[in-house]
């Protein structure tokens, strides 16, 4: 088993004796090298003195030490391994460090024995509408056409120049973006935020899954159009090929987390993989989880099995 020794590793060192032991088995990371250059904490090769190791993490009274140097070898070894660091926080210096660029995912994946962990970039959503052509005309006028003005990370998907207003029991929005191409039924996406100020449930659906989602009053600058259903905030999923998902062990309708770290960071659980062939590789969240966690465009996550 390989030991890790971190920046922190040497900050305790230089507040207890300014001398760190290494071995063959030791690895010292770049951040704990400076470290130890900046504090004077001396790297000696050698065997672990553990006796040390053991005073220097946790300082036991005098009466009790007597009996520990009794004690079997093997339960030496685990007070000392536990004193050392944990699994979760081994975990995060290597995710550090790949997100840092220190270590390539394949000098991870050898010392590990392991693959490196699983990466998605995220596409963060705002409210937005899907029309079918029907619901367009109505709020546009007869045989309307949507204006493309950016395409989306999913193959022909697009935001168009036209918006439109959402009407609810309790309060109205404004200028919300209708994205193309018309859809067989209209879909409209909000946050949970907007479910409050439109006075509707928010009910959390896959794209499609519109049965017994509440409706609202779309308005257009031609009329308007009460849908009895079809309001969701989108639940947070990663497109991908059928080929990508293989890649990565994972299948359609899989139900997997994403974790990221930062000052914010954390995991997010019920993320369900969307593998079909006209996926692009995208995870998607929406703007009010995207804010809780710090997340931007672009911001890469872990995906977790
Ligand atoms: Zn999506």
């Amino acid at each position: 088993m390989k030991r890790l020794i971190s920046a922190a590793d040497v900050k305790a060192a230089a507040e207890h004796d300014g001398v760190l032991t290494i071995d063959d088995n030791t690895i010292v990371t770049p951040q704990a090298k400076d470290e130890a250059a900046e504090l004077g904490v001396e790297l000696v090769f050698g065997a672990a003195p553990a006796a040390t190791q053991h005073k220097a993490a946790e300082p036991a009274p005098e009466h009790h030490e007597a009996p520990v140097a009794h004690e079997p070898e093997h339960h030496k070894e685990h007070e000392e391994h536990e004193a050392a660091m944990s699994a979760e926080e081994i975990e995060r210096l290597i995710r550090g460090a790949l997100d840092t660029g220190i270590w390539s995912e394949q000098q991870v994946e050898d010392l590990l024995g392991h693959a490196a962990p699983l990466k998605v970039s995220v596409g963060v959503s705002g409210r937005h509408v899907h029309l079918s052509q029907e619901d367009l005309e109505a709020l546009f006028g007869a045989g309307y056409e949507l204006t493309p003005i950016k395409e989306l990370s999913q193959p022909g998907q697009f935001a168009a120049k036209e918006t439109v207003t959402l009407v609810g029991p309790k309060g109205v929005i404004e200028r919300v973006r209708v994205l193309g191409p018309v859809r067989p039924s209209t879909q409209v996406e909000v946050l949970r935020g907007d479910t409050f100020k439109l006075g509707i449930p928010a009910c959390v659906r896959m794209s499609g899954k519109l049965e017994g989602t509440p409706g609202i009053t779309l308005a257009g600058p031609h009329g308007t159009v009460a849908l009895p259903q079809g309001v969701i905030v989108a639940a947070r999923h990663i497109h991908m090929t059928c080929d990508e998902a293989a890649k990565r062990g994972l299948h359609d309708g899989q139900v997997v987390s994403i974790a990221f770290g930062g000052e914010r960071g954390g995991r997010l659980d019920n993320v369900v993989v969307r593998a079909n062939n006209t996926s692009a590789l995208d995870c998607h969240i929406d703007t009010e989880e995207a804010n809780a966690f710090g997340i931007k465009n672009g911001s890469v996550v872990e995906i977790i099995k």
